[in-house]
């Protein structure tokens, strides 16, 4: 018997409009006994086809593969992925001697619901964020070295805390082919340490590429502290900027590490920078106003809805901080990555802040996710990282 949802009457109007995730309560009957991870059909009351996608547990009962009528098979996840690969060949990001680290496939945004895979050199990593994702996970590698050829040598599995934990899958992460020896890749010309086998993440925030350019361009004779560094992105790019002193600051010691290798990796005994391994709020409570550059790039603080309201207290603590620290003439850059913080809410957060330091506080940019990380028209929550770049008189 064909695995299938029927939907409740009426209950197929975001579909048609192409949203991808269907709700629990919106199903009416499931038939043929699917397990989590298996993949349905989904109808609409009166028995018409409206799409195919992963069943799973939880309050998202279906994330959508396609609206039309066709096999999940080998030829689909070829298709889709080097749909994926040619927008990005198209844009550019794909094909530039100076960078071999980019998003070839961002979720929802590239219409693969719970899959993510960033290509660092040769070594694409492989990311299921659902049962359906991992259950296909090598087919979807057969394809992706199809469509990749000899672009890439290594494809590394990491799911282990990004599948749901209560489907108690006990997946370790692992190469599915190759294994690399070397796990240095380039972005825009600057060399990383890439650590995907313990990092968090895929092993690097590739999302924050286009910001951290920005970011080079405001460095110039600039003494600057990256607050929550972690690989220290934003600190490489500064001092190739002409930064006059970086500052790196993490609260794990093995970030400061990662920091400080890259570092040395780009410009050995370069005394401008240092890295400390401390609290951000511990950190700004007792550093002085020498700073007149600041980036402020916290985790998520806000992993649900429910806590969005301390997320926002979070958000504001630390930005009335750095505003009220930051040199007159002093540049931030401040961000927030929660899917469940928007845009207005984080412009409040901030807008408070600099309320509260009683500055006066000009915005020049306002930041989001890079072109291989898309937004999907249909599917607004895939638009998460926030980003404002203050002028502080
Ligand atoms: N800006 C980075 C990504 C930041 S990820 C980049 O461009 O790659 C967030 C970082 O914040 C993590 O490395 C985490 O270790 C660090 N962190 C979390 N809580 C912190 C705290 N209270 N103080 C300082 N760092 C913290």
């Amino acid at each position: 018997m064909e695995k299938a949802v029927i939907l409740k009457r009426g209950k197929e109007e975001s579909l048609l409009r192409q949203h991808p995730w269907i709700f629990s309560g919106a199903i009416q009957r499931i038939i043929g006994k699917p397990e989590e991870g298996d993949i349905v059909t989904v109808y609409t009351n009166d028995n018409k086809f409206i799409a195919r996608g992963h069943i799973q547990v939880g309050s998202i009962a279906v994330r959508v593969l396609t609206f039309i009528d066709e096999p999940i098979n080998h030829e689909f996840w070829k298709q889709r992925i080097s749909a994926a690969y040619e927008m990005r060949r198209s844009i550019g990001i794909a094909c530039r001697e100076d960078n071999d680290t980019f998003r070839l496939l961002h979720g929802e945004g590239d219409n693969l619901p719970g899959l993510v895979i960033d290509i660092y050199d040769d070594t694409a990593v492989m990311q299921a964020h659902s049962v359906g994702m991992h259950t296909c996970r090598n087919e979807i590698a057969t394809a992706l070295q199809e469509v990749l050829g000899d672009r890439i040598k290594n494809i590394y599995y990491k799911s282990e805390t990004t599948l749901p934990y209560k489907a108690d899958l006990n997946q370790e992460d692992g190469y599915i082919m190759g294994k690399s020896a070397s796990n240095v890749a380039t972005e825009y010309g600057l060399k990383f340490h890439i650590d995907w086998l313990r990092g968090q993440k895929t092993g690097f925030f590739i999302d924050q590429r286009e910001n951290r350019a920005l970011l080079e361009k405001y460095s110039k004779g600039r003494k600057l502290l990256n607050m929550f560094c972690y690989t220290g992105g934003f600190s490489i790019y500064a001092l190739r900027g002409g930064a006059e002193l970086v500052h790196s600051v993490d609260s794990s010691a093995k970030a400061i590490d990662l920091t400080n290798a890259n570092a040395e990796l780009n410009f050995p005994g370069d005394t401008r920078h240092a890295a400390y391994a401390e609290d951000a709020f511990d950190y700004l409570e007792k550093m002085g106003d020498n700073y007149d550059l600041i980036i402020l790039d916290p985790p998520a603080f806000a992993k649900h809805r429910d806590s969005l309201r301390n997320a926002l207290i979070g958000y504001r603590r630390l930005n009335a901080k750095a505003i009220e620290k930051i040199k007159p003439g002093g540049i931030i850059f401040t961000f927030s990555c929660s899917q469940a913080v928007n845009k207005e809410n984080f412009r409040t957060a901030v807008f408070t802040a600099a309320a509260m330091a009683k500055r006066n506080v000009r915005i020049l940019h306002q930041l989001t996710q890079p072109a291989d990380h898309p937004v999907n028209i249909y599917h607004p929550e895939g638009e998460y990282l926030k980003g404002l770049v203050i002028y502080v008189e």
